[in-house]
């Protein structure tokens, strides 16, 4: 077995890396690099070339990984919080270092762009330190006692071995936003990346592997996905399950941790709402909304997928917004003028363009944006898109690609009402002056992170989640430990409280 298949590599790949060793494809499980029985291609968004082959690993690989997850859990929690904090921050640093390498490995396999991947690979970066530092702080309670001469008080205990799966549109971040907590706090991890997206994934893993990180404490497996993460999910030993991805895989991982009883959290899909307010500014407001729906060319869970505007600024807002998108230019993530790459395969164009033919055939209006020809391959073009209906796919869905679609309200309680009628519940943005409206919009969406007058609202110190069927559970902030750790009470009785007084 070759300790790296380099004949595979793809020269493209290497030339943009200046440390090729980040380049991996292999799976990385106890602290080896080990190969599976199959190899499955990975292509490039940009021009559907291979970039390289991961490893499918055997379900009695992965059954290993979980048994040396659960081996070096003995160890690494054991470890004083200071010593997990300092590894950490070793990783942390590595990333750092090799921040160009990892946001052009993420640009080739993922296809966003070389500035949207490198404030990727900081905001990934920052869980790591911010989670080595609350590993110091992960403070129990004392508890004042109702039980005569008793002692009470709580401490915060890791789970055990936490099974991280994640998607493809975030390849790096969504990894480390999950296993800094988790390994700050005194879990192993098995990490499974989205197949499209597994060379950041892999190249984490070296870098973890440099900053000394112990064998069996982070690990990535690779392969068929409803394998390995059935095999994750059913088993006894893994006692955590931290998912992002769609709420329909979600939902099926839910089902499949049931008989284990397994602590779950869930990361899922969103349909935003971004709710202009009478008094705002048209053209600050298209503007930001033009932002919130175009990063990551709209695959992102935060995307503004529904745009409330009041009736009578409607007209000067879509031209407004129009002009925006307009500016915007789309090509291969590498080019420095690029603003939207490609989406991530074949399949997320022909959603897209499903997207856009149903709301046309339902009487929508667009209003800017060129056909979609066989030629643009990956690449999709900003679609402006206006008459939108509920019954539209491009309201109800989370459409996942650069179309927008404008809405007209009239009182503050309908577009409330309007913005709350979808199963998620992840974001809202609102941008307005007037504090009583944007008070009762904060409190009356139904919405994990309302985001007012910003359109960025994401980094470590908050709780990142969404309520409904957006997910279960909280990443980030203080709160990112409870998803790995149990509370455990104690109750300490017998005493003489009052000792020699
Ligand atoms: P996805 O299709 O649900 O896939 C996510 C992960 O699940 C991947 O690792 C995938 O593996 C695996 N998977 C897919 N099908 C599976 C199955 N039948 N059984 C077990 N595992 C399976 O999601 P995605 O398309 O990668 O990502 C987009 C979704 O993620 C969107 O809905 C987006 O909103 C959501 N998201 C949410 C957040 C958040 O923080 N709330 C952040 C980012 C993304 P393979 O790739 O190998 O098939």
């Amino acid at each position: 077995m070759a300790a790296l298949n380099l004949h595979k590599s793809n020269d493209a790949i290497l030339a943009q890396l200046k440390d090729s060793r980040l380049f991996k494809q292999l799976a990385y499980v106890n602290g080896k690099w080990i190969a599976g029985n199959a190899d499955i291609a990975v292509t490039n968004p940009a021009d559907n070339d291979v970039l390289g082959y991961i490893t499918s690993l055997e379900k009695s690989q992965v059954d290993h990984a979980i048994e040396a997850a659960e081996a070096a859990f003995k160890h690494w929690r054991a470890l004083s919080a200071d010593n997990r904090a300092a590894g950490l921050m070793l990783w942390h640093d590595k990333i750092k270092e090799n921040r160009e390498d990892l946001a052009r490995l993420m640009v080739l396999e993922q296809g966003k762009t070389l500035d949207e991947a490198r404030g990727e690979i900081d905001y990934g970066a920052s869980f790591i330190r911010w989670f080595a530092e609350e590993a110091r702080r992960a403070y129990g309670e004392t508890i004042p006692s109702h039980i005569p001469n008793a002692h009470l008080a709580t401490i915060r205990e890791p789970i055990g071995v936490a099974a991280l799966i994640t998607p493809w549109n975030f390849p790096s971040a969504m990894i480390t936003r999950k296993a800094a907590a988790a390994l700050a706090i005194g879990c192993t991890v098995i990490v499974k990346p989205a197949e499209e997206t597994p060379f950041s994934a892999l190249a984490l893993a070296e870098l973890a592997e440099r900053a000394g990180i112990p064998a069996g404490v982070f690990n990535v497996v690779t392969g068929d996905a409803p394998m390995i993460s059935a095999t994750l999910s059913c088993s006894e030993k893994v006692k955590a399950l931290s998912f992002t991805g769609s709420t329909r895989v979600g939902k099926l991982l839910l089902r499949q941790s049931a008989d284990t009883v397994k602590k779950c959290s869930m990361e899922l899909g969103g349909n935003a709402p971004f709710i202009v307010l009478p008094d705002m500014d048209i053209h600050e407001a298209a503007k930001a909304a033009v932002d919130a729906k175009f990063q990551t060319s709209g695959q992102d869970c935060l995307a503004a997928n529904r745009i409330f505007v009041p009736r009578e600024k409607f007209d000067a807002f879509t031209d407004a917004f129009a002009t925006e998108m307009q500016k915007l230019k789309v090509g291969n993530g590498l080019d420095p003028v690029t603003d939207i790459g490609p989406l991530i395969n074949e399949q997320a164009v022909t959603k897209a363009r499903k997207i856009v033919d149903d709301a046309l055939n339902k009487g929508a209006k667009l209003v800017a944006g060129k056909p979609q020809s066989v030629s643009d391959g990956n690449f999709f073009h900003p679609v402006l898109l206006t008459n939108i209906t509920p019954d539209m796919a491009v309201y109800r869905e989370e459409n996942f690609c650069p179309v927008a679609g404008l809405i007209p309200y009239d009182t503050l309680p309908e577009v409330i009402a309007a913005a709350n009628d979808t199963e998620y519940g992840l974001a809202a943005y609102v941008y307005g002056h007037d504090v009583r409206q944007i008070w009762t919009l904060m409190r009356g969406l139904e919405f994990g992170m309302v985001s007012i007058n910003s359109v960025k609202m994401t980094g470590h110190p908050i709780p990142f989640g969404g309520m409904k069927q957006s997910g279960l559970g909280r990443e980030g902030s203080r709160h990112g430990f409870d998803e790995y750790s149990e509370i455990k009470y104690y109750c300490l009785g017998g005493l003489n409280i009052t000792g020699g007084i």
